[in-house]
């Protein structure tokens, strides 16, 4: 899988992609990365990629004639092919459908996945309207550029390539995963993932729970699974409302919630 980035502040990305799973996936060749600055598609003694907003406001917008223009440059399809082709282009902005895993394992059907990183006031639309296929957001908050969105966007994708992480099932049990392919339906159902433990068996006073050392294998599978109904009430009880749950976990969330209602 290929992944093109363009950016006004390529040096942003130097040594970011140089540790762990994606140094690894660029090494095997399973994923290719190339960060293009977006001054080279300029025209100008000052290379300007910047003007002031039409209809007048604060800061600076980015021009729309240097990204389309690097889009062209990378020779991906026209807007009409790209999908057939297995070519998105992201516009990385706090006004687009926000990211999740869900859209990172869409991401990572394609071939090739070019990033748009917006700064200062943003973006001219027409880049919006024209050149990308949709806007990104990674979350409800304002970030300075597109750089950090990108970097997310495509390590959360990358890691779900066949052959990335050691054992290609693995993704499948982590938090927001359904299971997916020959584990359909195995995974963490769209919960939070289960907590973990490593040694020593005690630290400071806190010993790790007996039944993760017991070798029963179904006591510690339904051990997890309530750990991580546990977890999504407390912190993320969003989720239980789409998470695929059995009768008998429903029933178990419940006693949970009217246990918390007593407690308060
Ligand atoms: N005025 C804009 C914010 C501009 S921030 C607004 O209020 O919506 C400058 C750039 O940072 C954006 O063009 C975008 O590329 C990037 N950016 C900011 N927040 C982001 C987010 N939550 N997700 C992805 N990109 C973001």
């Amino acid at each position: 899988m290929q992944f093109d980035i363009v950016t006004i502040f390529p040096g942003f990305f130097a040594g970011i992609f140089e540790h762990g799973v994606v140094k690894r996936a660029i090494q095997a060749a399973l994923l290719q990365v190339a960060v293009h600055d977006l001054r080279q598609f300029t025209h100008d003694r000052h290379r300007t990629v910047d003007d002031r907003p039409f209809g007048g406001g604060e800061g600076m917008v980015l021009k729309p004639e240097p990204l389309a223009e690097a889009v062209e440059h990378l020779q991906v399809a026209p807007r009409a092919e790209r999908s057939g082709q297995g070519e998105t282009v992201i516009l990385l902005s706090a006004q687009g459908r926000r990211f999740s895993q869900n859209v990172a394992r869409e991401l990572a059907q394609a071939r090739r996945v070019v990033l748009l990183c917006g700064r200062y006031e943003g973006v001219d639309e027409r880049v919006s309207e024209l050149v990308a296929d949709q806007e990104l957001s990674i979350g409800d908050y304002v970030l300075s550029g597109g750089e950090l969105g990108a970097a997310v966007i495509l390590d959360a994708t990358m890691r779900l390539l066949p052959g990335v992480l050691g054992n290609d099932a693995s993704s499948d049990y982590e938090s927001f995963e359904r299971g997916s392919g020959q584990s359909a339906g195995a995974g963490a159902g769209g919960l939070l993932d289960h907590p973990q433990y490593t040694r020593p068996a005690e630290f400071r006073g806190l010993a790790v729970p007996e039944v993760l050392s017991g070798g029963n294998h179904e006591q510690i599978r339904r051990w997890r699974r309530e750990q991580a109904l546990r977890k999504t009430l407390r912190n993320r009880p969003d989720l239980l409302q789409t998470a695929e749950l059995s009768p008998e976990e429903r029933s178990f969330l419940s006693a949970l919630e009217v246990q918390s209602e007593d407690s308060v």
